[in-house]
């Protein structure tokens, strides 16, 4: 089959169809066949594997991942692009081609349906920038039954996810993503490779999903309210990112108390400790407050 993403055929295909791009909806397509050929490597797909693309455009991704894929589940949003992708991947049988909003629908629901006996399920997409974190974010959160997610995302956000402690990029994005997976950017993609040239750098960064998470959380949802409540203020210590974000005035003594018997000084700031301390941080901080109802009696 002619390759979609060569700089002609993408023309050829806009031309066609009088396509217009949306800005909205961070619509920068790939025309550079050898970067999609490396994306779809890195994701190893064979017949095994069952894919979930989120944002197919006018199909260049769909086409390579349905050549090695059991099965593409692809994913639209724009209605325009329908009849397009229809014809672009006429010649594929494995695609199930989906107009929707990846973020209001189930993707329980999709891959129960669409994906029924697929033992790997493995995201890739060259995803929608605008909304970057909310879908990695719904990715993980969700728990869906997948092994990894590759997918081209802006070079910032992906220095975010795979930061150290200590450094700038390092926050709420790394540790939430951290919890959930081993992140690891493959390579860094220039502007020029897209039509039309996005503002920003790009990077492939591969999360694989984690059977169990790196630490013991007793409580996921306050352990993420402490992280959060944490970073709120970078310049702040931690002491005084968790009085006024979490634990309120009045308790300051007692906090200070609290993080010194746990070995965490109260001074230091939110992005020099790492997952274990949070974890500890949030299991011994959610344990005091049940025991005693309160704070002040720390
Ligand atoms: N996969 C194509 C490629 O690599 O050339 C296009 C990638 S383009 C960066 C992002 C695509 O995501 C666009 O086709 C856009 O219409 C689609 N999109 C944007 N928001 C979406 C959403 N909420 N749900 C599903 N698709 C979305």
């Amino acid at each position: 089959m002619e390759e979609i993403s060569t700089p002609t055929k993408t023309m050829e295909i806009l031309k066609k169809y009088g396509f217009h791009f949306k800005k909205s909806l961070g619509q920068n397509f790939l025309i550079e066949p050898t970067i999609l050929d490396k994306i779809v490597r890195i994701a190893a797909i064979d017949e095994s594997v069952g894919v979930i693309e989120i944002g197919p455009g006018i199909g260049a991704l769909t086409q390579k991942l349905a050549e090695k894929a059991g099965k593409v589940v692809a994913i639209e949003i724009d209605q325009r692009l329908i009849p397009i992708l229809q014809e672009t991947l006429s010649t594929y049988g494995n695609i199930k081609l989906i107009h929707g909003d990846v973020l209001k629908l189930s993707l329980k629901e999709l891959i129960l349906h669409q994906l029924k006996g697929f033992q790997t399920i493995k995201v890739v997409a060259n995803l929608p920038y605008y909304i970057t974190t909310p879908i990695i974010m719904s990715l993980l959160e969700e728990k869906l039954h997948i092994d990894s997610i590759t997918v081209m995302i802006q070079k910032e956000v992906a220095e975010r996810i795979q930061a150290k402690p200590g450094s700038k990029d390092y926050g709420t994005l790394t540790l939430a993503v951290h919890y959930y997976a081993e992140a690891k950017i493959i390579f860094y993609v220039p502007k020029t490779v897209f039509v039309p040239n996005p503002n920003v750098d790009s990077a492939i960064i591969q999360l694989k999903i984690r059977k169990h998470p790196p630490v013991q959380v007793e409580d996921e949802e306050f352990f993420f309210r402490v992280i959060k409540a944490s970073f709120a203020n970078r310049r702040k210590t931690i002491l005084n990112n968790l009085i006024h974000n979490l634990i309120g005035k009045g308790q300051k003594e007692q906090l200070k108390i609290f993080l010194r018997s746990i070995d965490i000084d109260p001074n230091r700031r939110a992005e020099t400790l790492d997952i274990k301390e949070y974890a500890k941080l949030s299991n011994l901080l959610a344990k005091k407050l049940n025991e005693k109802n309160h704070i002040d009696n720390i």
